[in-house]
């Protein structure tokens, strides 16, 4: 994946290791924006293994305190654009950190709707139809089967 921006050797990593790296973002939403990065290319979460998943979350809460203790941000958001319809941009997995202050006019539209009841039950009932499987279910999926990973492979250019 010799064109993935995220699979180019950093030139200023926050952190590194070999298995994840900390970057500024190339598009920061706000000064101190940075990502945690696994430095193999896996597009979507689901690709990632749970190992790397845990170490990656541990990277980012400590990039996060980092953004407390040095840009004295007031609150952090850790963000994950999961799949093109989740506003995914780059096909590279990565956590992205924000610091935040007050009236710092970063919009992320998070605007809860009133559901009815019935819609209520009937995502609640579809949701339980299926439970949320147990790892080695996770596992066994084969990924070109995941709806996600479909929707990188139906994007344009
Ligand atoms: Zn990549």
């Amino acid at each position: 994946m010799a064109e993935c921006p995220y699979c180019q050797p950093a030139e200023h990593p926050l952190f590194e290791d070999e298995e994840v790296k900390i970057v500024l973002s190339p598009e920061p939403i706000v000064p101190g924006h940075v990502l945690v990065l696994p430095k193999q290319h896996f597009t979507i979460l689901e690709q990632v293994p749970d190992k790397l998943i845990g170490k990656i979350f541990g990277l980012a809460n400590k990039a996060s305190n980092a953004l407390f203790e040095t840009l004295k941000a007031q609150g952090t958001n850790l963000f994950i654009r999961n799949g093109v319809a989740a506003g995914q941009s780059v096909a590279h997995f990565a956590v992205h950190v924000l610091p935040r202050k007050e009236n710092d006019g970063v919009n992320l539209q998070w605007q809860p709707r009133q559901l009815s009841e019935e819609e209520m039950a009937t995502v609640e009932l579809k949701l339980k139809e299926k439970p949320i499987p147990p790892q080695e279910q996770v596992k066994s999926q084969p990924i070109e089967e995941n709806y996600l990973w479909r929707s990188w492979n139906r994007r344009p250019g």
